[in-house]
C-alpha cells in the first residue's frame, strides 16, 4: 500500500479536514498532496522522490 501524504508540499499545512487535492507526481508518479488554497494560487510543488516541480 502506498503512503499517502497528508501535508501540502507547498506550505506544509495538515490537509486533515482543510481539503485538498492528491495527484501523481507527472515524472514520477509519487503521489503530491496540495492544500486547495496553495492549489488556487497555484503554488508550485516539488516532488520529494524525483524533485520534479512544477506549478
Ligand atoms: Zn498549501
Ligand atoms: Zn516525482
Amino acid at each position: 500500500m502506498k503512503e499517502i501524504p497528508e501535508k501540502c508540499v507547498s506550505c506544509g499545512i495538515k490537509l486533515t479536514g482543510v481539503g485538498g487535492v492528491r495527484f501523481p507526481c507527472p515524472s514520477c508518479g509519487t503521489i503530491i498532496a496540495r492544500c486547495n488554497k496553495c492549489k488556487q494560487q497555484s503554488n508550485t510543488y516539488t516532488c520529494k522522490s524525483c524533485g520534479f516541480g512544477g506549478p
